[in-house]
């Protein structure tokens, strides 16, 4: 039985991996960090969204238990369905009595197409100063760094101020079902009495300046509202006279919602991170038109413009199975994505756009989230960010995607993305995400790994 775990009878179909003695593991974390990431990148975790078709989250798990193991830390593997894999931990600190800080990765990937990479996507090669892979960015660095340094506080005997949970999951990159959505509600007990926590996106760099560094901590993410929208009308002769047509139907509910402008709506996060921006690049802020400030962040343009609106892309489109046929349906996606307290607004000018004959339904609903960019965490933070860089300045902002902070949320849980990486100034971070040669900055890694090794002394 594994002495760390929380007694809980609602705990289900986990195994418990058992401490193995180590032998001498000489290496700092700065040093073990590279190779523990080229480890985890060399395992093939690919989410294809298909528990079919999707790949070695249990090799993955599995990995982090036997480093964990090796130092002496026991973990609680559990599988939502076969291979699926997540995996938990306990790491007491010193003062019980103060609630636990849960520190949360995910060790899936999103597919790579080897013929379009200048290396291969599960290589782990070290070049140019970087680690090359898919995950390198998403999220197998901060893994990495979380694993080299619990490894070396145990080496040297070092003890967190307070409890720490540690969390690898699977599935982040379809959703979270199998993954953190399943953990929640088949081990809540390991999250009792965590209120905080830390995992992707954010605590990288955006180079103003040589000496002026923003930091982005995440503290903010939109909904995410996927649609099915159905039209429906009079199947018949392709050759007659047709005014009920279903596939039109949906194409003018398509074309009216591509067409759509959604109005700017700045929520606190957003309002602060474009504060920000404009005071360190000297680009004055009207808040009802913020692209010129917008403009100034380069290839993030795309990623942080989709923080000050709500968005709703059509994704696919099916319908019928003749030319000379009309079919009675016909069937569209919406990537629909919401800010935070909008979601309803939003759900309700889709359905008007879309027309009242054709029927919406959520494909997948999972909340926008927004929290304060204040407290003794968010202090933390910020001050092993300037201790490490003298041109650090953190803002907060708010995630375009969606993470297992969504997940999290549902215990009343507050996400913080916070993965430190100091970043070369011409590097196109956000592209790398699920990009082609996703790559990390070794230096980066070490980077992260002193940030927090600092930022947990002071949690
Ligand atoms: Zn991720």
């Amino acid at each position: 039985m594994n002495d760390v775990a929380p007694q809980d009878s609602s705990d289900e179909g986990g195994t418990v991996l058992s401490t193995t003695d180590s032998g001498p593991i000489p290496a700092a974390a700065t040093d073990e960090v590279v190779r523990i990431c080229q480890e985890l990148l060399r395992i093939d975790s690919t989410n294809t969204g298909d528990n079919d078709t999707s790949v070695g989250e249990r090799a993955a798990a599995e990995y982090v238990a036997a480093q964990l193991a090796e130092v002496g830390i026991d973990s609680f593997l559990t599988e939502s369905a076969p291979g699926r894999a997540s995996l938990l931990a306990r790491i007491p600190g010193a003062d019980a009595s103060r609630p636990p800080l849960l520190v949360h990765g995910h060790l899936d990937v999103v597919p790579a197409d080897p013929s379009e990479w200048r290396v291969h996507p599960f290589s782990g090669e070290v070049r140019d100063g970087y680690v090359w892979g898919r995950g390198a960015v998403d999220m197998k660095d901060f893994d990495a760094m979380v694993l080299a340094l619990v490894r070396q506080w145990r080496r040297t005997g070092w003890v967190p101020p307070r409890d720490i949970v540690l969390a690898f999951f699977a599935d982040e990159e379809a959703g979270s079902t199998y993954g953190a959505h399943h953990v929640i509600e088949h081990h809540a007990s390991w999250f009792e009495g965590v209120t905080e926590a830390i995992g992707e996106v954010g605590g990288y760099s955006v180079s103003v300046s040589d000496d002026l560094r923003l930091y982005l901590i995440q503290t903010a993410e939109k909904g995410l509202n996927w649609m099915r929208l159905t039209a429906r009308g009079a199947p018949g002769h392709g050759s007659m006279v047709h005014h009920d047509n279903a596939v039109a139907a949906l194409c003018r509910a398509v074309a009216r919602i591509s067409a759509h402008e959604f109005p700017v709506e700045l929520t606190p996060t957003v309002r602060r991170f474009l504060d920000e921006v404009s005071d360190a690049y000297g680009v004055p802020l009207d808040p009802e038109k913020p692209e010129q400030v917008i403009a100034t962040l380069g290839p993030m343009a795309r990623a942080i413009g989709a923080t000050v609106r709500n968005t709703a892309n059509p994704t696919m489109l099916s319908a019928g199975y003749k030319t000379n046929v009309v079919p009675g349906e016909a069937h569209a996606t919406v990537d629909g994505r919401a800010l935070p307290g909008h979601e309803d607004r939003f759900l309700a000018e889709i359905q008007r756009l879309a027309g009242a004959g054709v029927e919406i339904a959520y494909e997948q609903h999972q909340p926008a989230l927004e929290t304060d960019f204040n407290g003794p965490l968010v202090d933390a933070m910020a001050e092993s960010l300037r201790h490490y860089d003298a041109g650090a300045r953190p803002v907060p902002y708010m995630m375009f995607g969606g993470t297992d902070g969504k997940a999290l949320s549902r215990l009343g849980i507050r996400h913080f993305g916070f993965a430190p990486l100091k970043l070369p100034a011409d590097l196109d971070f956000t592209g790398l995400f699920h990009g082609v040669d996703e790559r990390v900055p070794v230096d980066a890694l070490r980077f992260g790994v002193q940030v927090l090794e600092r930022f947990f002394a002071h949690c």
